[in-house]
């Protein structure tokens, strides 16, 4: 058709950032297809990346910059957004210095990997040192068991798996890396009609549990003795893999030791699930070889996630199911240039003395925890904000505390394509493009993202931050005339050229051979599988996974539990939805118009609740208003709240304080909770 182009890019809508042709006239989007040649997504997209038109076009795209005028909002050019912002963050350095501003960014940054190189250099040449992410609620907690026990980061095979074990998660709702939702279930479809078993492990039966050959539902936060509770009886029955234990792993001796604190009966009192049932399920995961484990923010978002998570790496390992075809196997890993200008780290991050190994780890402060610092402005006041991608307000544990921090704020700048609930708590709102409407890199693949249409008064993140440096004085630091100059620069370490990246439309694969960890040693203490982490040890954390009770739970807390009787677990991920984003978007959310509260029908009867009612949900935090529906597929005891719904916002019952010690994530998924009819 004449006027007409095709572009090769990828979808951001996700982390998983699958391949994609979109077809374009002018700036009008005419058709979205999946890749087939992209390495991991091959050709599959979920509803939200065939809606990225429908997200771009949104009624409430945000499409100039916004800067508060009273109670009103004032539409301002892009130049003076700018020197306002410069502004503003030249005045909180000079009056706090550059600790005093937090800098918070979403999900999102993870693939935006020019706008983080830009915003990266701007913070260290600004001198911030708080910078944190959502990484301090999701992932870097499973980061932190893998790396403690593997010294890297596997992921399950499982197109060569024989027993799929999936743990806290739901690939049939949010994917697998690199894969969207429909094809994760189309991809376990095939393996179980391969003779694949699957195990689901999981208090609420998820969509992925309908492929299940056995579904255990643990009490929420009583993973990680489940896990052990595997691990005893593969022990006790002598099936370990005696060589695979040998020759690449350490601490065997000490686990053993450790194991025997945890006989199944129990186990069985700990986690609600019968010791023959542990047992079997066991049985399967060793005698269908190989296995591999997919563990999901099921597990993370407890006060225990860290340490269950190394009791999952641990069943793995003894079982030989890491690094060999169908277990869990690692990817490499490429790398870009450095943004920083100067190594030399002025100050330490807020979080750091709580949880050295997570600031460590990711170079960045704990969110949570900094929280807790801004609140009560200990060691020093911070009283500026600037948050890129992300809504704080939304997703962080206590929201009620995230407001309060927020009040607090002297200047506030907010990066978005939407006036989020956190935006509208800023001074100043900065409109960004979305992926149709910019250039971008990203790793694993090695890929171009390809701007589709131009932007319509919205800026590039990387832009913004550009400009911004420009505007505060830092020009000299920044050697390019053009954003393509830059991801040039970038990708130096690789190898490839900016050219050679365009010109390769599914992407540049780096592949690690599996078993090569095996023959070459692991990146541990001991060169090999750190079953006793010394990692761990030496940072005066528990160097076995030993079981904690969750910090809120009726076992730990039997004073709270009397008035609150329930245990609530929220934020189980929706397939189109991330996180907080996309509640206006017409096609995506009619499928789930408004957020539910789940409970089993026997809890609903004691609490007097049908179907259907309006309740109220109450912790010692807070409550909050919302409808309840009664499905058998939940555990008894146990309610389920949606994330990400400003209308009944979750967070205002969880707590930011009780945090796991090694990563500081909060107890999402475990703490108390009492539910009446309104
Ligand atoms: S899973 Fe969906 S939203 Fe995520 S990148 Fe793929 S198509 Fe886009």
């Amino acid at each position: 058709m004449k006027d007409t182009k095709t572009v090769a890019t990828f979808c951001g809508v996700c982390e998983h950032s699958c391949g994609m042709r979109v077809t374009a006239r002018g700036n009008e989007i005419l058709e979205i297809k999946g890749m087939k040649e992209h390495p991991s997504s091959k050709g599959y997209l979920c509803p939200k990346g065939l809606a990225a038109g429908d997200i771009m076009n949104a009624p409430d795209r945000l499409r100039t910059p916004l800067k508060k005028d009273g109670a009103e909002w004032k539409e301002i050019s892009w130049d003076e957004a700018i020197g306002l912002c410069a502004e503003g963050l030249g005045s909180i350095k000079d009056r706090y210095g550059p600790e005093g501003l937090f800098i918070y960014h979403g999900q999102s940054y993870l693939k935006l990997r020019l706008a983080y190189f830009l915003m990266k250099r701007f913070l260290n040449l600004y001198g911030a040192v708080n910078l944190a992410s959502a990484g301090s609620e999701c992932f870097i907690s499973t980061m932190l068991a893998h790396f403690a026990t593997f010294g890297n980061l596997p992921f399950p095979d499982y197109e060569h798996s024989r027993c799929i074990i999936l743990w806290g998660s739901n690939p049939c709702a949010c994917g697998g890396i690199g894969k969207s939702y429909p094809q994760m279930a189309e991809l376990l479809k095939n393996r179980k009609n391969n003779g694949a078993k699957i195990i689901v492990i999981d208090p609420r039966r998820s969509a992925s549990a309908e492929l299940a050959d056995i579904v255990l539902k643990p009490r929420p936060g009583t993973d990680g003795a489940l896990a052990l509770g595997f691990v005893r009886s593969i022990l006790d029955r002598q099936l370990e893999d005696r060589d695979y234990i040998e020759k690449h792993t350490a601490g065997f001796d000490e686990l053993k030791a450790m194991i025997a604190e945890y006989p199944l009966e129990r186990v069985e009192q700990i986690t609600g699930i019968g010791k023959d049932r542990i047992a079997e399920a066991a049985r399967l995961f060793v005698e269908t070889r190989p296995g591999c484990i997919k563990v999901g923010s099921g597990l993370e978002h407890h006060t225990n996630g860290v340490q269950s998570i190394r009791a999952t790496n641990i069943l793995l390992a003894i079982t030989g199911n890491i690094d060999v075809p169908g277990g869990n196997t690692f990817l490499a890993m490429s790398q870009l240039s450095p943004a920083e200008v100067d190594f030399s780290q002025q100050s330490s991050p807020l979080g750091e003395k709580e949880h050295p190994m997570f600031t460590g780890m990711v170079h960045q402060a704990q969110a949570l925890a900094a929280l807790d610092h801004m609140d009560s402005d200990d060691p020093y006041p911070v009283r500026g904000m600037m948050v890129a991608g992300g809504s704080p307000l939304a997703v962080l544990a206590d929201a009620e505390k995230v407001q309060r921090v927020m009040d607090k704020m002297e200047f506030t700048v907010v990066i978005d394509q939407f006036m989020t609930q956190t935006a509208r708590n800023a001074d100043l709102v900065l409109p960004a493009a979305t992926f149709l409407e910019r250039d971008e890199i990203s790793i694993n693949p090695i890929m171009l993202q390809q701007k589709v249409v131009d932007p319509d008064g919205v800026w590039p993140d990387a832009r913004i931050w550009l400009e911004l440096a420009r505007a505060m004085g830092y020009g000299e630091h920044y050697p390019w005339n053009t954003l393509d100059e830059i991801m040039e620069h970038m990708l130096e370490p690789t190898g490839y050229s900016l050219h050679q990246v365009r010109s390769a439309e599914g992407g540049i694969v780096i592949r690690q051979e599996v078993g090569k960890i095996l023959q070459e040693g692991f990146y541990t203490y001991t060169g090999k599988i750190d079953l006793f982490s010394k990692s761990l040890e030496s940072t005066g954390y528990d160097p076995l996974p030993r079981f904690d009770e969750p910090a809120e739970s009726p076992v730990s807390r039997p004073d709270v539990a009397g008035e609150f009787p329930l245990v609530l677990t929220t934020g189980a991920r929706y397939p189109v939805f991330v996180h907080s984003q996309h509640r206006t978007v017409e096609s995506l959310c009619k499928r789930f118009p408004e957020p539910v509260m789940e409970i089993h029908p026997d809890s609903a009867r004691e609490c007097g609740v049908q179907d259907g009612d309006e309740v109220i949900v109450s912790s010692p935090r807070g409550s909050v208003r919302i409808k309840a529906v009664c499905t058998s597929g939940i555990l008894p005891g146990v309610v389920h709240l949606p994330h990400g719904w400003q209308e009944a916002n979750c967070n205002l019952l969880t707590d930011n304080s009780a945090r796991d010690p090694i990563s500081g994530f909060p107890g999402l998924k475990s703490s108390l909770c009492k539910v009446a009819k309104a």
